[in-house]
């Protein structure tokens, strides 16, 4: 089964994704952490996607699409994924597509996830990541902090802020996704397979409330 998550930064799409893929037992691949990983580690395609991540724009598709043709290739991904961040343009949804055409596969669910700009602001200066790459493990000052300041409750790692969850940066991140990403949500809409939800305190419903409903319908839809 292949489900992509749609929805702009600070919705929720990293925790749904991650719950999706324990039910499902399907791997989360998010386009995001590899990059993530990779500038850390200093390689080629770390600096390389460094200067546009760091400005909040988008690394451009012909880097993004082979990453994701390449990690489809890996074994675990045989069964499925959920592509947490990808795809993020139209031309990165046709790339994709066609790829796996080639392989009888298809997307059988558009995650689409919606949050008001005030509490996407807010969500995001209070995240606070595990630093250990084998981990990751997200955290929220005020809606899910760790048991103690900076240290992460699963593996003991130093939690840091995301470089690029500065107010700026998300500022222009909203941008590009309302610019590139947002015509995503009809380009699915109109192949009807798309399934949107708003995660937002204001009716008490976050990622995890958001993520049951959804395992709950693909079983109930037996996608
Ligand atoms: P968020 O959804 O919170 O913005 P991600 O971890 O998904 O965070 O992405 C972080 C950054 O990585 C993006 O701002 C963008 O620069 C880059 N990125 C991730 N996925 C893609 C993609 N599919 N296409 C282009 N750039 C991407
Ligand atoms: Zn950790």
């Amino acid at each position: 089964m292949i489900i992509i998550m749609l929805g702009a930064p600070g919705t929720g799409k990293g925790t749904v994704a991650g719950i999706l893929s324990k039910e499902l037992n399907i791997p989360q691949v998010s386009t995001g952490d590899i990059f993530r990983k990779n500038m850390q580690e200093k390689t080629e395609l770390g600096m390389k996607v460094e200067s546009y991540i760091s400005k909040g724009e988008l690394v451009p598709d012909d880097i993004t699409v082979k990453i994701v043709e390449n990690r489809l290739k890996e074994d675990d991904a045989k069964n499925g994924v959920i592509l947490d961040g990808f795809p993020r343009t139209v031309k990165q949804a046709e790339a994709i597509e066609k790829i796996l055409e080639k392989e009888g596969k298809k997307i059988d669910l558009a995650i689409n996830l919606t949050t008001p700009e005030e509490e996407i602001i807010e969500r995001t200066s209070n995240r606070r990541v595990c630093s250990n790459p084998e981990c990751k493990t997200v955290y929220n000052l005020v809606l899910n902090p760790s048991k103690v300041e900076g240290i992460c409750d699963k593996c003991g790692s130093k939690l840091i802020a995301r470089k690029d969850d500065n107010p700026e940066t998300v500022k222009n991140r909203l941008n590009s996704y309302f610019l590139q990403s947002s015509p995503l949500v009809e380009y699915y809409d109109e192949k009807g397979n798309l399934y949107s939800a708003l995660v937002s305190k204001t009716i008490n419903k976050m990622g995890v409330d958001v993520a049951k409903e959804i395992v709950e319908y693909i079983r109930g839809e037996n996608i």
